[in-house]
């Protein structure tokens, strides 16, 4: 691991002017940053460190939605009974993630900006050719074992799939993200790859997170995050939806419906098609079936990920079905 200095901010005006130096990268956790720095795909110059910046650890929610500090832990927000009550999407999604002793010191503002799992990324040594990477090299992933991959969202450039939990369920229920001076909702905050799959989300250096809002809704209340993966424990997702749901007072017909999916897409996939072909119809397992499919428009697959296109829709479907009682 290359040698770096060592920056402790002492307010978040400090970290945003340490961190806009060419070479800077913010520390918060460390459970990506780190891992990364040793495996030699980041090589900061200088590391600023914000863990013990006040006020950024708070979690509020209240009758119009919840606050939450950038270095609120991901087993903090996971546990707090009022976001349990209110968005049990994002409490679902984040104790679905990784493990105990990570969520214990992993970060919300670190979670979302975790980097790919795409196995050629993370070995520089042996696959020198990623775009993602190294801006222009190529992709060794095109040709490669693509079984992870995305079928979403993808460009000849980078087929990387995005691999967070939270940020899914963040997408569903309209979160934004807060830069400081300016906010972001969370579904224009992370871009596709295009030609530069090296650019992954649209904050600037010398910005950092200091907090994600959610707001209130009825389809947050009554949210669902379904993560399916080939161990049940310490796996990122093959495939996996949030999904929100709220009923007329028929209990029947659907007045709203916010679904995204995981997993399967080079960032956080809002399945907008679905949500259009459910929303005033009444729920029965034949129509969600059917609006579920919907969901892979302009899906392409790479082979051994082909798999994802009949998966996703399947897990759609069971989540809204989960939540409409009729699983
Ligand atoms: P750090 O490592 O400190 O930072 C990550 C990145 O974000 C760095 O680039 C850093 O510079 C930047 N950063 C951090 N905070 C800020 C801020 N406030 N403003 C600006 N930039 C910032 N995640 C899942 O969602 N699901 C899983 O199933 C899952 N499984 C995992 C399994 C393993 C073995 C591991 C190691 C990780 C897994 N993760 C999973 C990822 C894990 O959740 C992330 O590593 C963690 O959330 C990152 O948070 P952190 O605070 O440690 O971030
Ligand atoms: Fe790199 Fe993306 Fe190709 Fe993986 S898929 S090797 S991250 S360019």
């Amino acid at each position: 691991m290359k040698n770096f200095t060592y920056v402790r901010a002492g307010s978040a005006q400090e970290a945003r002017t340490a961190s806009a130096l060419a070479g800077s990268m913010i520390l918060a956790g460390g459970t990506t940053l780190l891992d990364l720095a040793k495996c030699g795909v980041t090589e900061p110059d200088t590391v600023v460190d914000i863990t013990h910046l006040a006020g950024l650890d708070r979690i509020e929610v209240d009758g119009t939605g919840a606050s939450i500090g950038s270095l609120a832990r991901m087993s903090a927000v996971a546990d707090h009974p009022a976001m349990q009550d209110a968005f049990p999407a994002v409490t679902q999604s984040l104790a679905l993630a990784a493990s105990a002793q990570i969520r214990n010191m992993a970060t919300i503002g670190g979670n979302l900006l975790q980097r790919t799992r795409c196995p050629y990324f993370r070995d520089a040594a042996v696959f020198p050719a990623c775009n993602k990477r190294s801006p222009g090299s190529g992709c060794s992933a095109l040709g490669g074992v693509t079984r992870n991959h995305a079928v979403l969202g993808t460009s000849d450039a980078c087929i990387a799939t995005y691999p967070g939990d939270l940020a899914v369920a963040l997408v569903a229920l309209d979160a934004v993200v807060h830069l400081g001076s300016r906010a972001i909702p969370v579904d224009d905050f992370f871009l596709l790859p295009g030609n530069h799959p090296d650019r992954e989300h649209a904050m600037e250096r010398g910005e950092i997170i200091t907090s994600v809002t959610i707001p209130l809704s009825a389809a947050a209340r009554r949210s669902v995050y379904l993560k399916i993966r080939d161990r049940q424990s310490y796996e990122f997702a093959a495939a996996s939806a949030a999904v929100g749901l709220e009923l007329e007072e028929d209990g029947r017909t659907v007045r709203d419906v916010r679904i995204a999916l995981g997993g399967v897409a080079t960032k956080p996939w809002r399945a907008r098609a679905v949500e259009a072909a459910l929303i005033g119809k009444v729920l029965e397992p034949q129509l969600v079936r059917q609006a579920s499919l919907l969901s892979m428009q302009g899906a392409a697959d790479h082979g051994a990920n082909h798999y994802k296109i009949d998966l996703a829709p399947r897990v759609i479907t069971r989540a809204v079905l989960q939540l409409g009682g009729l699983a």
